[in-house]
């Protein structure tokens, strides 16, 4: 892919912001480290302000500022971030295009994007490693499709419009009656099921790094 320089015109931000989407884009993940973000930006940062002897540091300073304008979230404080909101990326609009989102308020779009969105990367990684089996209480809830696939929905446990990421210790794959109820039901049910999903989550996760 090649990578146009913007005209001198654009500020720091902006081209930090512009960059982020676009690697996010790439990776096909909202989710991403510093360290890799800066490593394949950083030629293209050095030529848009050639004078500027402290790349590294211009970035993460703008990247505090998007953060603090709520487009970006700081996960943790080993460098790890997240491209926040329902921002859809290159290939979740391809498989979004036949609904007009816009029209949704944030968490209805999520769980829409969450549900037509099947083929991005979280999602692939995370039926590759979960499974595609309800995952509450062992439901077996679930239906084959014509190709003998089974219908399974990935869940984001901490709404992405919460500050949740696209790591797998945050998705968790669900049956559509389960997939609807933790977005649709009365607020007690809803946390209840959001501490049950994360526990099990680590158990699963937990348990598979330990034979893999
Ligand atoms: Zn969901
Ligand atoms: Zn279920």
């Amino acid at each position: 892919m090649i990578h146009k320089i913007e005209s001198a015109n654009s500020t720091w931000k902006e081209f930090v912001y512009k960059n982020v989407v676009e690697f996010c884009n790439e990776k096909e993940s909202r989710t991403f480290t510093l360290k890799d973000f800066t490593k394949n930006r950083l030629e293209l940062f050095q030529k848009f302000r050639p004078d500027n002897q402290h790349v590294e540091a211009k970035i993460r300073q703008q990247l505090q500022f998007l953060r603090d304008e709520g487009k970006i979230s700081f996960l943790d404080n080993s460098g790890h971030y997240t491209l926040r909101g329902i921002y859809l990326l290159e290939p979740e609009k391809e498989e979004t295009k036949t609904i007009d989102l816009r029209m949704e308020k944030p968490e209805i779009r999520e769980y829409l994007v969450e549900t037509y969105v099947r083929k991005v990367k979280w999602a692939e990684q995370c039926r590759k490693i979960m499974g595609d089996c309800c995952i509450y209480h062992k439901c077996d809830n679930t239906f084959y499709r014509e190709d003998g696939t089974k219908y399974i929905e990935i869940h984001h446990i901490i709404p992405l419009c919460d500050n949740g990421e696209d790591g797998l210790w945050n998705l968790s794959p669900l049956c559509a009656h389960h997939h609807k109820m933790s977005h649709f039901s009365d607020k007690k049910t809803k946390e209840n099921m959001r501490k049950y999903l994360l526990s099990r989550v680590t158990e699963i996760v937990g348990a598979k790094q330990k034979y893999d």
